[in-house]
């Protein structure tokens, strides 16, 4: 009985505590109900308005390249690459009328300065002479650092396999259109390109991305870039920094010029 006694006040005096802990949340919230002004409708437009910062003026030069960015090649030389096989001066051919065109068997050129994350332009046009088929007509590349290519690739009535035609992501997406022109036109490449990041030991924490606009044309729209961009094989995911812009010698004299970059931070 004692027993009895002893446990039914004990449930009392939790019952009793619980029930004042709830009254006085209760209360606070009802004290926060009544200090909290209510919320005052926003009439004046200025008070949406944020003035700071100012994003910095930039200007644009005859070829409409802007002033914030890295001419890679300005039609008189190829002072910012070098060969990619053996590090010497790149040795593509400057053109009288300031185009450089991929001089065959002399290998892929790549920047100097290596790069993260980026915006990049660049004005391409396929060989003179519309020769070969799929993947050997007017072939060429743009690798970011060294190792994800959008494809360069004479894809006007050309077939080939869809991950592989002009700007896909090398046997990884394929583009939303085909806007490729015909060969004796020039076409535009407009690439936002965001690196993958790697933590110290090794592991990819967060992958790259691709958005491509080909002739004004939305075609890759912030794709995940799964590794390397590998002809046989899936992609790889090693770790790396910063690297080059690589352009490819596929064998088959495509056209440059006017290539300019941005830095992302
Ligand atoms: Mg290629």
């Amino acid at each position: 009985m004692k027993k009895l006694t002893y446990l039914l006040l004990t449930l009392l005096v939790i019952v009793s505590c619980k029930e004042n802990a709830t009254t006085s949340i209760q209360e606070e919230n009802q004290k926060e109900e009544i200090t909290t002004p209510p919320q005052k409708e926003i009439t004046d437009p200025k008070e949406t308005e944020i003035w700071d910062p100012e994003p910095k003026a930039v200007s644009f030069n005859d070829i409409n390249v802007p002033s914030d960015a890295i001419q890679l090649f300005n039609g008189n030389d190829l002072d910012q690459w070098i060969s990619t096989k053996d590090s010497t001066t790149a040795a593509w051919t400057i053109n009288p009328d300031k185009t450089m065109t991929v001089k065959p068997g002399t290998g892929d050129i790549q920047t100097k300065e290596n790069f993260g994350s980026v915006q990049l332009h660049l004005e391409w046009k396929a060989p003179d002479i519309v020769k070969g088929e799929g993947q050997g007509r007017g072939n060429s590349g743009v690798f970011f650092q060294n190792k994800y290519e959008v494809q360069i690739l004479d894809s006007y009535q050309n077939r080939t396999y869809a991950n592989g035609q002009a700007t896909s992501i090398y046997k990884q997406h394929i583009p939303l259109v085909n806007a490729t022109k015909p060969n004796d036109q020039w076409q535009t490449y407009d690439i936002i390109f965001h690196t993958p990041t790697f933590s110290a030991d090794g592991k990819k924490t967060k992958s790259g991305s691709f958005t491509v606009i080909h002739n004004g044309v939305l075609v890759q729209d912030h794709v995940e870039i799964l590794g390397s961009t590998e002809y046989i094989g899936p992609p790889k995911n090693e770790p790396h920094g910063k690297g080059p812009i690589k352009l490819q010698d596929h064998s088959n004299p495509v056209h440059y010029r006017n290539i300019w970059i941005r830095e992302l931070k």
